[in-house]
């Protein structure tokens, strides 16, 4: 019988992240939970889960700490190795650029972008060594279209688009591939307090999406069926843009 899969989410804790997790667990997955403080809502997510999995908080914007967090896990793993990683950890702080105080604008890339770079470096050589490994990056239609008030976010998520295509080169031949999938509006914490019946005027499906939409694309990604796509951004949206 082949061995399960090692997975890695981060802010797995809630929405999107959370929705991956069950997720991936329930495809037999071994799903690593990160998040960043909520250790609450982490442990609901392990037992939505099924009890099937680990918690392993850092903050990813913190590259001593991730890179600790992921080598204490493989210490405490002989003979195993993280096979996925999705890259969801994600925060917004919107307001227009000529108003964005630069912590706003280092705090969203610090998390997003360099979270992408601090965790997944790290768990590169394993992948490359026993030739298979999925890469999954959430970016955001804003990352593709840039959105007003949304200067640092766009960056990020543009920036991470850029990223997960450049890599996706690099480790091609060793059987790793590199996605990133670009959600529009999400029914989660980020996206509470937004008008919603004003925004759903501009998409058309006429609705904002449900995590577990998204969790859905993430999982393909990460199968074996998904092996000959890489460096691909898959948008999920309802039409929103395109
Ligand atoms: P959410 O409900 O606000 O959840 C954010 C998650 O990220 C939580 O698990 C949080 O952990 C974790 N997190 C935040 N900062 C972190 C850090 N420094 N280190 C580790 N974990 C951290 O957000 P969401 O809507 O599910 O968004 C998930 C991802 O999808 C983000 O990358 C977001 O940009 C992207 N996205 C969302 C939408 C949307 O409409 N919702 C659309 C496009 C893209 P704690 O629980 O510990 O705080």
């Amino acid at each position: 019988m082949e061995k399960k899969k090692y997975a890695l989410v981060t802010g797995g804790s809630r929405g999107i992240g959370r929705a991956i997790c069950i997720r991936l667990a329930h495809e037999g997955y071994q799903v690593i939970i990160n998040y960043a403080s909520n250790e609450a809502a982490a442990r609901e997510t392990l037992e939505l889960m099924g009890g099937q999995g680990e918690l392993l908080p850092f903050d990813v914007s913190d590259a001593d700490a991730a890179k600790q967090a992921l080598t204490d896990w493989q210490a405490a793993h002989p003979g195993e190795y993280i096979a996925v990683v999705v890259n969801n950890a994600g925060i917004r702080q919107d307001s227009v650029m000529a108003l964005m105080p630069v912590s706003n604008w280092h705090r969203v890339l610090d998390i997003s972008l360099s979270g992408f770079f601090n965790v997944t470096q790290p768990l590169l050589p394993a992948m490359q060594l026993r030739k298979f490994g999925r890469i999954i990056n959430m970016a955001s239609v804003s990352g593709l279209k840039g959105l007003p008030g949304q200067a640092n976010y766009s960056a990020a998520k543009g920036g991470l688009i850029a990223a997960t295509k450049a890599l996706a080169q690099e480790v091609a031949r060793r059987g790793v591939t590199v996605n990133a999938v670009a959600p529009g509006f999400i029914k989660t914490d980020m996206t509470e307090g937004l008008d919603e019946a004003a925004l759903c005027k501009q998409i058309p499906a006429n609705r904002f999406g449900r995590p577990e939409e998204v969790a859905a694309a993430v999982a393909f990604l990460a199968s074996e069926d998904a092996s000959y796509i890489t460096g691909s951004t898959i948008s999920i949206n309802g039409g929103l843009y395109t």
